[in-house]
Formats: C-alpha cells, structure tokens, sequence
C-alpha cells in the first residue's frame, strides 16, 4: 500500500507556541492493523497551567485584535489545510482507519469550517435599541474569554476544527484536548496555525487521561466555555461539572438518527443509496443514519435493496483505494456492536446482512443490516455508533413519525419523499435539531448543527455558531450627565 510509519507525525502537544513532549507516553494504535503508529505525550498538571497561563495570555492579544485581522489568520490556516490536504490524509486514515477518500474529504471539510467562521469573526454585529430620546441602548457581543474544548476520535481533524475556528472566530483562546486515539489531526491545524502566524497561546491543544484534563480545567475561574464532542453520558458528567462554576457549555452528543421513506420513492434507489452512506466512516458518526422506518408498501424492497449493497461494501486497510470502508475506531466499539447484534437476534430480529466480523488483525465490522428489530431490542434504544442499520415497516407517516420521535435523542432525522405535504409533517412532527430532505448529509459549515433533547445543547456552524463563544454586554448611555439626586430615578 506504500504507506510507512515515517507517514505518521511524532506526538507533541502544542502549548504557547511550542511543541512539547512529556515523560508519560500511551501507545496509539492503527485499528486496521493494531500496530502501534505512534505515543502520545499525556500532559500532566504542569503542561495544563502552562496552557492556561499561555491562554490567558493569549487571550488578553486575540481579543483586542481587530476581527478582519483574526479572519486574515485563520483563512490562512485553512489555506494551509487545504495545500497539505495529500500529507495529511494518509495520518487520519492510520489512526481513524477511514478510507482515505474520506480522510481527504475531512480536510477540505475542516477547511471549510474555518473558513465559514473567520467570516463570520467580521459579523458579530451588535444593535442599538431605540428608546427614550437622549439615551441610547446599545447591545454588543464580547469573546467569552478562554474555551475548553474536547473532541472526540470519529473525525479527528475536523471535530477539532469545529471547535477551533468557533473559538478563535469569536476571539477567544482555547485549550482543545483532542482525541488520544486520533491526536495527529489537530495536531496537523495547530501546525497550520503556528504557520499562518497566530499568536503564541491562543490555541494550545492537549492530550492525555480525558477525565483528569476535564476535572483540572472545567472547574478554573479562567475557563469561560466549555465546548464538548462525545457520548451523552460524559456530556451529562461534564455539564454538571461545569454547572458548579456557572459556566456555559457547548454540547454536542449522541443521535440515533431515524430515516422515514415514504411510499411515494422508488425503494431499491433509496436502499441502495442508504446503504452506502451507512459506510461512512463506519457508521461512527453522531447524524449516521440507524432506524429506518419504510413504509409497509416499500419496505421488501427497500430492504433487499439496501442488504445487497451493505453486503457489496468494500472493506479494507483504508490506505487502499479501492476500500469504501475501513475498520471501525477501537475495539471497544467491536464489543458494543457484537453485543448490539447478539441482543437483537435473541429478541426476534432478522439478519439481512452482516453481522459477524471476519478473522484476523484489525477491527473490521461489516455493514450490518437488522430487520423486524422489536421495540425491546437494545438497539433500538443504545445508539450503536457504527456500521449498523435497523429497517423496520410502519403504517403511515403519523405512526413514522411517533416511532422517530420515541427516543430520547433529537440530532440528525432524515426523510425521503417527493410530496410537500409529507415534507410539511415531517418539519412540524420532528423532534429534532437537523432534519434533512431527500439527502442524508446533515452538517455543512453555513447551516447550525446540534441537537435537542439529550443530543446536546447549543449550535456549531452557520450564524449561530459563534454565539456560544461569546457574551452579551448591554451598555446604557445617557447623553446628558444629570446628577439629580432622587431615589426613584423619576424626576420630580
Ligand atoms: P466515551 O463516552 O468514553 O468517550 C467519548 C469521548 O469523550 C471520547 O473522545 C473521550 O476522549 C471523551 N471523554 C471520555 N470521558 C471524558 C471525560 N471524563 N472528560 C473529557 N472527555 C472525556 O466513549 P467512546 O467509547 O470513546 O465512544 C463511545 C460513544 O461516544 C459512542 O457510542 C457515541 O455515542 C459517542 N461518541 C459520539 C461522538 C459524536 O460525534 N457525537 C463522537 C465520538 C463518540
């Protein structure tokens, strides 16, 4: 395949300006291979009071520094992502295992993430509120000050990127602890960065032991957000962490996303199509779509159609171009599957495809296709955060629409239909903070992403995204100095 390890860059964290390594080191693994690739430097105490010396440092710089001249900078990095894209790729695809198409892809996608927020870095306009002659409301928006943020291993550029650019866009600074199974992405921005001459401690990036990084900054006076990527159960943990100093969050957490296909598309395309983008990324992704929900006319051959191009899937060593998909992130998300898949056959469900891994090294899962999967099947519950899918028949849109809306998740939902009416229903009917039509994308850098309900609070990407980072000062001004003494304020 023609990739080595010299392919992978030594691990360093990157702390006011400077590359650092440190005594403790984990081993990072290929999950195609389970070959170690790389160790990652794990910051202890000391490399965090570094970062957050540096990033109030940085900060007092970043955020006195005009807006036009942050999107100056950060459209450079993205530049430089975009110009390295080829170099970087093949490190996502080590550490993530994703094919290298995809791998490819995230680089312009995190490129692009940057690029929509330094425009809006020129945007944050605040308003003057009319009212009584000779005082005058205005209303501003100031950076929050220094940002925590976490992300997570299923994208491990542009899950970083999201957070980055909504911070520094805002003029913030921010301490990032990227993935420690996939730290080579973020490190790869911070390069870009330090290139497009950012100044020293406004980004600093971190790994190590996730939940000692947390329990040390979340509770600093200094950190003003925090802004996570990863499971519900650790959003839940570490908002109320957070919750203790008052301090905001940003939560980004699981889906389970429902798919409705309605009687009025043709059911082979819509499966095929289905099943393919169910490879994406192995299915690791928060807005993949899991439950489909095809109406009782289709769903024979809905379900044909998408086993037979889940069972056509090429999987491989994503460092192989002809892989469509690569092995998923770790073992711990084999463990889960094979219990999801196990659970689900002993309650009734059928297997359509799938469901048993090949032998050998790697963490390879096929795409797996359930059918007939009960309501007390734990899979229709536990998001399964990998190649998975579960096609179930429903009535009618009304009984499609109670059995998506049944979770306590409320991401990404997804429906397939010609109909406007139907297209009227589903926005009305959907609890949830992305519903897409006809297309199974749901995250692009100008719309907001985020969910509702236990999928997360708060909004990245589009105008809203840099509201997180920011806060609302409101300054009264009245244009005569009037000193008269009256304890009502009214005048006699
Ligand atoms: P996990 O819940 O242990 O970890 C999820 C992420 O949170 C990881 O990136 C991890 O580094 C981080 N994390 C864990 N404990 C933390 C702590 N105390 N403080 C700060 N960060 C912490 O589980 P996992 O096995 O890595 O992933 C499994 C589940 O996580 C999946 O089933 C999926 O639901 C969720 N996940 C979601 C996304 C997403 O894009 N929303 C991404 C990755 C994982």
């Amino acid at each position: 395949m023609g990739q080595t390890m010299t392919d992978y860059p030594a691990l360093q964290l990157f702390i006011d300006n400077q590359w650092r390594t440190t005594r403790e080191t984990l081993p990072v693994l290929n999950p195609a291979t389970e070959e170690e690739i790389g160790r990652l430097p794990v910051a202890g105490r000391a490399e965090l009071d570094d970062a957050l010396a540096a990033a109030e440092r940085g900060f007092r710089i970043w955020s006195r520094t005009a807006p036009r001249i942050r999107a100056q900078i950060i459209m450079k990095a993205a530049s430089l992502l975009r110009e390295r894209g080829p170099q970087i790729a093949p490190s996502i695809t080590m550490e993530n295992g994703k094919p290298l198409v995809q791998a490819s892809m995230e680089v312009i996608r995190g490129a692009e993430f940057f690029e929509w927020d330094a425009g809006e870095a020129q945007r944050l306009y605040g308003h003057i509120v009319p009212s009584m002659p000779g005082i005058r409301y205005s209303v501003i928006r100031e950076p929050a000050g220094i940002v925590a943020g976490f992300a997570p291993w299923n994208f491990p550029l542009s899950q970083p990127a999201r957070k980055i650019a909504g911070a520094l866009a805002s003029g913030c600074s921010i301490i990032l602890k990227a993935a420690e199974e996939t730290p080579a992405g973020a490190m790869h921005i911070a390069r870009a960065f330090q290139d497009a001459g950012l100044p020293a401690g406004v980004l600093n990036l971190v790994f190590g032991h996730p939940a000692e990084i947390s329990s040390y900054l979340i509770p600093q006076d200094r950190i003003r957000v925090v802004a996570f990527t990863g499971s519900t159960s650790v959003g839940i943990h570490l908002t109320e962490m957070a919750a203790r100093s008052m301090t905001p969050v940003l939560m980004e957490l699981g889906g389970h996303a429902p798919v409705i296909v309605c009687d009025d598309v043709d059911p082979v395309a819509a499966g095929r199509m289905s099943a393919a983008r169910k490879a994406r990324n192995s299915g690791q992704v928060c807005t993949s779509p899991t439950r489909f929900f095809v109406m009782e006319r289709n769903f024979d051959a809905f379900a044909k159609a998408f086993a037979e191009r889940a069972r056509a899937v090429r999987m491989g060593n994503g460092l192989d171009p002809a892989t469509e998909m690569g092995p998923v992130a770790n073992h711990r998300r084999i463990a889960a599957l094979d219990a999801l898949v196990e659970d689900a056959r002993a309650k009734g469900a059928r297997v359509l495809a799938g469901g048993t891994r090949p032998n050998g090294p790697g963490y390879f899962f096929p795409v797996t296709v359930l059918a007939d999967v009960p309501d007390d099947a734990r899979v229709m519950r536990e998001e399964p955060f990998g190649p998975l899918a579960i096609i179930n028949p429903v009535r009618d849109l009304d009984d499609a629409i109670t059995r998506a809306n049944a979770l306590p998740f409320g991401l990404a939902a997804y429906g397939f239909t010609h109909s406007a009416a139907n297209v009227d229903r589903l926005t009305a009917g959907i609890e949830a903070g992305n519903l897409s039509i006809n297309t199974l994308e749901a995250s692009v850098a100008e719309v907001p992403f985020g969910g509702v309900k236990f999928s997360g609070h708060g909004r990245e990407g589009g105008a809203e995204g840099l509201h997180h980072y920011t806060v609302v000062k409101t300054i009264s001004h009245k244009m005569e100095l009037d000193l008269e003494p009256t304890v009502s304020g009214a005048k006699p």
